[in-house]
């Protein structure tokens, strides 16, 4: 792969004695939409934890555009373009939907950059008409797309979308589904981490498989769903 946008070369992460992720790799073209799947546990989160920056490696490496990042605190990485939304939603209660997007921003350091503009990312992912209200009065699905548009106020170029989906009703699924699309037309690069299988194999061109912190499996969602492997890691489930 020429040039990779994000490139996470053998990295292993432990919890004391247990080994969460076993030196994984993966690389990512600018552009793509990769789905992460794997049983409930398997490290997809931890994974990203340590890409975004939440976590410390133990070994390996992250580069991101060819700039090694691995021991860059999270909200340089943030800066960078690496942007990450959270699969338990935490916006500030006490703050309006719109405010809500600036927070990011500030700690990214880029409330100068991209202060203005929050507004439009509330129309395009369509909160715009919940912008004053506080976050108590937004449903599930709105609580999902404020998540969502938190991420975007950073202008990620890598976007990694942590479970946004789970406990939507299939219609919800589509709404969000229909977001991510439109956002990676626009360019942004998504790693989608998603347990509702029609919804990650509808949008990922490739996806990755872990199991127990392995890499156990890679390829285009036809080729992942008869995958022996993969099907043998679900069974538990
Ligand atoms: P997934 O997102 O694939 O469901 P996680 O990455 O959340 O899985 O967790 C992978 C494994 O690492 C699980 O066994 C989990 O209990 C463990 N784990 C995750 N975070 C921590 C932590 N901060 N401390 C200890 N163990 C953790
Ligand atoms: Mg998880």
């Amino acid at each position: 792969m020429a040039d990779p946008l994000l490139e996470i070369d053998s990295i292993t992460k432990r919890f004391g004695g247990f080994l969460a992720l076993d030196r994984v790799s993966l690389r990512i073209r600018a552009g793509e939409r990769l789905g992460l799947i794997g049983p409930n546990g398997s490290g997809k989160t931890t994974l990203i934890n340590c890409v975004s920056g939440a976590l410390p490696t133990d070994a390996g490496r992250i580069l991101f555009e060819g700039r090694d990042v691995t021991r860059l605190p999270a909200h340089r990485r943030t800066r960078l373009g690496i942007v990450r939304s959270f699969q338990i939603p935490k916006p500030f209660a006490s703050m309006t939907v719109l405010e809500n997007l600036g927070i990011p921003l500030e700690y990214a350091g880029l409330a100068r950059a991209h202060g203005a503009g929050a507004m439009e990312i509330l129309t395009m992912i369509g909160l715009d008409a919940k912008a004053h209200l506080r976050p108590s009065g937004l449903t599930q699905i709105e609580m999902r797309k404020l998540e969502l548009a938190r991420a975007m106020a950073a202008r990620p170029k890598l976007l990694i979308s942590d479970e946004a989906m789970a406990g939507l009703s299939s219609a919800e699924v589509d709404d969000i589904l229909a977001i991510l699309f439109r956002l990676n037309e626009q360019g942004i690069t998504i790693i989608m981490i998603e347990h509702i299988m029609r919804a990650v194999m509808r949008f990922s061109k490739r996806v990755v498989v872990l199991d127990a912190g392995n890499r156990i499996a890679e390829g285009t969602p036809a080729e992942i769903v008869r995958n022996p492997a993969v099907e043998k890691a679900y069974l538990g489930e």
